[in-house]
């Protein structure tokens, strides 16, 4: 087998043994869910319920507020108990919508549309909007906003990201095998929607069972294919993805896909859009793996959103040790969150639980300049010199050599012999530097 990939990136344990073998399980309804506002990029969701209100699975809880925002919906049937800000899976607190189960799971009805292929490009695109289905990569950005690209770029190609190349998740694996006619139905259904003529499903070579369906289900298909790949993270990169299937070279500066005819959609994605378009039916839960050292019994769980971490530990037998880190997300680009105080959002891919050990920080030293940063940024980027300028307060010429083109993949700081941490010094400039530029 061929395999493609991309230059730079690193290639860290993939850890992914605990859980790649695991069916998903479908979790106990919980008792409450808190559904957060801002589950994506763009304007937060505003509440149309009050508390008190009753409400069933799948009604619209909360409208978009632009056309860079997406809908929410009640993933458990009960009362609303309590609109306010709570904890949010990425860290910081935000508005969301608390509901109580009232025991029942009731949904509203969704009915079959058996001839759901033959819908116009405005009714699919409209359902998927209606769904409130946001990237489920971890990126959040609105789908149905992906799948307008602009009038002056045409769309080719749609590649599906069935990468993975976070250590430890396995949610996108795992749905591969056991959702994987579904997922080829919402590539096709992408391909529709954005005028593409060919569609691939890019997948590492740690899933070669996940590899072999793939291709067995688009072997009859001319226009569809998979594209196995070499193990390379950050693989998973949109950027890095699409050059490692097509050769084409997203420019850095603000550069979308578009700009090289490709639209790129998470395998998950694709499987919502499959059941927002074939059933109407609104993003209500997702796969999320629970996993780490720490974790008795990992999973690859399919939750409601707005289930509480904790429930999600508890379904996994709890933990075996005094945990060190939490993270939700991978290892990589997650975000580390103080506790398990948060909810599954529609981006939450993993809950990674490690021991002390692992997540025991060693001192900042000062840069050997040995250039090995340099070397494994997949946007050619020179992280050393970007962060000496961040250092000094110096924005101007850490943008000028390309700050804001950093996608945060962590690659460098995970080479990095001095411990330095780049990311945090990068975030921190970017930071930094959008708050200028709002001042000005
Ligand atoms: S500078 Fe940014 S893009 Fe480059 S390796 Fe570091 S985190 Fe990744
Ligand atoms: S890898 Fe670390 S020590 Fe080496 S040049 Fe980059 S920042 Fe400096």
């Amino acid at each position: 087998m061929r395999l493609k990939t991309f230059a730079g990136g690193v290639h860290p344990p993939d850890n992914k043994h605990r859980s790649a073998a695991l069916p998903i399980e479908d979790m106990a309804v919980p008792t409450q869910v808190v559904i957060h506002m801002s589950q994506h990029i763009g304007a937060p969701s505003k509440p149309v319920v009050s508390v008190g209100d009753e409400v069933k699975v799948g009604q619209l809880i909360a409208e978009a507020t632009g056309f860079v925002s997406i809908p929410q919906h009640a993933s458990i049937s009960g009362k609303v108990t309590k609109i306010e800000r709570f904890t949010h899976p990425t860290g910081g607190i935000s508005q969301a919508i608390q509901i109580t189960s009232d025991g029942n799971d009731a949904w509203l009805e969704f009915a079959d549309d058996p001839n759901y292929m033959d819908l116009s490009v405005e009714e699919m695109k409209q359902r998927v909007n209606n769904a409130g289905i946001c990237g489920m990569g971890g990126a959040g950005f609105p789908t149905f906003v992906k799948l307008s690209p602009p009038a002056d770029k045409p769309i080719d190609t749609v590649i599906l990201n069935g990468v993975e190349c976070e250590p430890y998740l396995t949610s996108d694996h795992r749905l591969m095998l056991e959702k994987g006619e579904c997922i080829v139905q919402g590539l096709k259904l992408i391909m529709k929607m954005v005028g593409a003529r060919q569609g691939m499903i890019g997948i590492e070579a740690n899933k070669p069972d996940a590899i072999d369906l793939m291709s067995k289900l688009c072997a009859k298909e001319t226009a569809l294919s998979v594209v196995p790949l070499q193990l390379r993270y950050p693989q998973g990169a949109e950027k890095q993805l699409i050059y490692a299937a097509t050769k084409r070279k997203v420019p850095n500066a603000g550069g979308l896909p578009s700009a090289v005819g490709v639209v790129v959609q998470n395998v998950g994605t694709a499987f919502a859009i499959y059941e927002a378009i074939r059933y109407q039916k609104p993003l209500v839960e997702r796969i999320i793996t629970v996993t780490g050292s720490v974790v008795k019994t990992p999973k690859n769980l399919r939750a409601r959103i707005g289930t509480p971490f904790q429930e999600l530990v508890d379904a996994c037998g709890g933990l075996n040790q005094e945990p060190g880190k939490y993270i939700c997300g991978g290892p990589m680009m997650g975000f580390a969150i103080p506790s398990l105080e948060a909810s599954v959002g529609k981006g939450s891919s993993g809950l990674v639980i490690l021991d002390k050990k692992e997540a025991s920080d060693i001192e900042e030293r000062d840069c050997l300049r040995c250039a090995r940063c340099i070397d494994v940024c997949p946007m050619d980027l020179m992280p050393s010199l970007i962060v000496a300028h961040v250092k000094v307060g110096d924005l101007d010429n850490a943008v000028k050599m390309g700050l804001n083109d950093c996608i945060k993949c962590g690659s460098c700081a995970y080479v990095c012999p001095a411990h330095i941490r780049l990311v945090q010094w990068i975030d921190t400039g970017k930071l930094s530097w959008a708050e200028a530029q709002r001042k000005k």
